[in-house]
């Protein structure tokens, strides 16, 4: 509208945050983006990333219109093409590929949920191919479905304000999410909080920290097992929870005799006695809550038992959803949730039986999905979504797409991920993404993965769309946010993508909505407030907090196949996996092959979040990175001293995958017999022929995606415990 100034409601979606951000628009341009002071996650605050927005809206190296290939894959070279003819091509393409090949021949890829996941569902759904995949292995779902399988909701809304004691697990938000930081320090100063960190890094976190345990790389396990045997030797749980909400808890103790402080010291190198003192602290300051982050999605094979213990740990402590304990949120009650939008039950259950990798990882595909979400619907009146929690297996997929077994896999759409980055075992998936006959990318940028695409699409930024943040349609709860401007260029949202091929693919009346407006106005409808449009609810309304329960379990019971805890898991020994908390050895350490680690003799951590990036986002954002020019391999001085390794020295990390380099930072957050590599590292600066120079210090390259080291009931691949050595790049 000409001649005018607004200030648009919108939300940040650099990362999951979603802090609230008010952008000042004038005559249909951004002129300023500030934080929003009444959004309740972030008050007003921004992170260097979100003060960025205007500099990734803008940016010179966008992808502002379709691009085609020309040439050969990977030469870099495309030209540009109207949407019509991209979509055109794209659906003639799949619609072959479906009547050669079947449905299940085509496949899609996503990264962290900052899209309109639902809609790719939806379109999967309808075209009859159960293959999507996330990085959702090794991020966040493998604990929320292990506590799913256990009582029936994962306890992921710990509520640190009301808590005495706060465990920070594999989890660093004084780096990665600094809104939660601030939530933690204040509860201390406001409530005497107890903070405990288990990390083997001195984090920013665990540095401000009551208790650090300084773990070995991937012993998690062992330390929680530990602390079941305190805390159940020494009668330090809940009684009457265990009594009247739990079954198993005979078998329970019995089982976690063995896992004594003493043996758990050797596995953790953290002393017997700190190891019982934390367990202590934790069971006797009630309410307490855990505060968990994906370090411990990560750890292979070993994956799915960190969550079993740590689950069963929270419930015999009588904390799960208790005030100031670990509340399990349920669906949104009345808000059309993700799940509803999915339209799985049109999925043939000939194609669900065809997930990749559902034969072994059963738990986090269909056959785990069904076994879930019947007792959840039967308690909450609705599930959980499709999309992250049922997923075909990255691993199987790549392996699939090049030997052609058990199927060929054809075709490739990729949204919002960036595989030749945020996969393990990078060398496979280049190979992969070679073979494939058709590979699509919708993007910001010309990525790593997208200079190999046959099309390239541009995507909309967060200042383009709308947004409805509902934590993966997992949460009971919603924030609406407004887009600012309308998509600059040919960029379109995702949802404007699937529903635009979708209806190229013959589902049009399954996608009645025009716009994300309409179909977040219609999920809206159901809540009363009986407002025109979505604007209106943003503008008049924007949060809807179904009011907070607690001990929702007394009128419901748990959705578990018992009504209560199980602490022996009956869904995860229908599926096949032990139903007792127990100990596995990552699948890469010095104990489980000792071999490997005489030639490879350091424990790698590959991953954490870092400031001022997400992933292997905004390395082209200039501001950001001055901050942070390079990758980073933290080394102990000691070690470094050994090695003859000086500060800022490019160092090759080897594992028997790969080599990377990344410049030398000398600290002692890290012990000596460990290293930490950064992730998501390319060079946008280095062109598109060159894979913008991927294979120079991608950490990825350097870790095994084999499905035999990856947990069997999630597909977890391992990130934080790997074995490698380091040496100074001569020359
Ligand atoms: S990137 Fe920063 S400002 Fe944006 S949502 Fe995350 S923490 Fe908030």
């Amino acid at each position: 509208m000409a001649g005018t100034t607004e200030v648009k409601k919108a939300a940040c979606y650099f990362c999951h945050m979603n802090c609230g951000m008010l952008v000042h628009v004038e005559d249909g341009v951004v002129k300023k983006v500030t934080g929003d002071p009444e959004h309740p996650f972030n008050q007003g605050a921004q992170c260097p990333r979100g003060a960025s927005a205007m500099d990734h809206l803008n940016h010179i190296n966008r992808v502002n219109y379709p691009l085609k290939r020309v040439g050969e894959r990977g030469s870099g070279n495309f030209k540009r093409v109207s949407w019509e003819e991209a979509l055109e091509d794209i659906a003639a393409r799949l619609k072959k590929y479906k009547a050669e090949y079947g449905a299940e021949s085509i496949a899609t890829a996503g990264g962290t949920n900052r899209t309109d996941d639902w809609a790719r569902r939806r379109f999967f759904n309808l075209l009859g191919s159960p293959n999507v995949v996330h990085t959702s292995p090794v991020c966040w779902i493998p604990n929320f479905l292990v506590e799913t399988a256990i009582y029936g909701w994962s306890a992921f809304d710990p509520e640190i304000m009301g808590s005495r004691c706060v465990v920070v697990w594999g989890h660093n938000p004084g780096a990665s999410y600094l809104p939660e930081m601030r939530g933690l320090l204040e509860a201390r100063e406001k409530n005497g909080t107890k903070i405990i960190v288990i990390d083997p890094r001195c984090s920013e976190t665990a540095a401000r920290a009551d208790l650090w345990l300084p773990i070995r790389p991937g012993s998690d396990c062992a330390l929680a097992l530990a602390w079941l045997n305190v805390i159940i030797n020494e009668e330090l749980y809940d009684a009457d929870f265990v009594e009247n909400w739990t079954v198993g808890f005979e078998e329970l103790r019995e089982r976690v005799q063995e896992y004594t402080p003493e043996w758990a010291e050797a596995k953790t190198w953290v002393p017997a006695e700190k190891i019982a003192l934390a367990a202590r602290i934790y069971a006797t300051s009630r309410p307490a809550c855990i505060q968990w982050g994906v370090a411990t999605d990560q750890l292979g094979r070993a994956t799915s038992a960190v969550a079993q213990a740590r689950a069963v740990l929270r419930a015999i402590c009588g904390n799960l959803d208790v005030p100031g304990g670990d509340v399990m949120p349920g669906p949104h009650p009345t808000f059309i949730t993700d799940v509803e939008m999915e339209l799985n039950e049109l999925l043939p259950e000939e194609q669900r039986a065809k997930q990749l990798g559902s034969d072994r990882f059963r738990l986090s595909t269909w056959p785990g999905y069904k076994l879930l979400n019947e007792q959840l619907e039967r308690v909450w009146g609705k599930g959980l979504p499709a999309e992250w929690m049922c997923e075909a297996s990255p691993p199987v997929l790549w392996r699939a797409i090049l030997t052609g077994k058990p199927y060929p896999v054809k075709a490739l759409i990729v949204l919002a991920d960036n595989p030749l980055s945020s996969y393990a075992n990078s060398r496979l998936v280049y190979e992969a993404l070679n073979k494939l006959d058709l590979l699509v990318v919708m993007d910001y940028w010309l990525t790593p993965t997208a200079a190999l695409a046959d099309y390239v699409l541009p995507a909309a930024s967060w200042l383009e769309r709308p947004v409805l943040t509902t934590t993966y349609g997992v949460s009971d709860w919603l924030i609406a946010s407004e887009r600012a401007v309308q998509p600059l260029y040919e960029r379109k949202t995702d949802y404007d993508f699937w529903r635009a091929l979708g209806i190229k693919m013959g589902q049009e009346e399954y996608w009645p909505w025009q716009t994300n407006e309409e179909a977040f106005q219609y999920r809206l409808e159901p809540l009363g407030y009986g407002l025109e449009t979505y604007e209106d609810f943003v503008q008049g309304v924007r949060f809807d907090f179904a009011p907070r329960e607690y001990y929702k379990y007394l009128e419901k019971g748990f959705a578990t196949p018992s009504g209560k805890v199980e602490l022996k898991s009956s869904i995860l020994e229908t599926l096949g996996y032990d139903p007792l908390p127990h100990y596995v050895e990552p699948p890469f350490s010095p104990e489980a092959t000792p071999e490997l680690a005489r030639d490879y003799p350091l424990i790698l951590i590959a991953g954490g979040g870092f400031m001022p990036f997400y992933h292997s986002e905004h390395r082209q954002i200039t501001r950001l990175r001055l901050l942070h020019p390079e990758p980073r391999v933290a080394i102990n001085p000691e070690l470094a001293q050994k090695l003859t390794i000086k500060e800022g020295d490019w160092v090759w990390i080897e594992t028997p995958k790969g080599k990377v380099k990344q410049r030398a930072k000398l600290t002692t957050a890290v012990p000596p017999g460990v290293v930490q590599a950064e992730r998501g590292w390319w060079y946008p600066e280095k062109g598109a022929k060159d894979l913008f120079g991927v294979w120079e210090s991608n950490i990825n390259a350097c870790l095994d995606d084999d499905p035999d080291t990856c947990d069997p009931a999630c597909g977890s691949w391992c990130t934080r415990s790997v074995l490698c050595r380091i040496a100074k790049v001569e020359g």
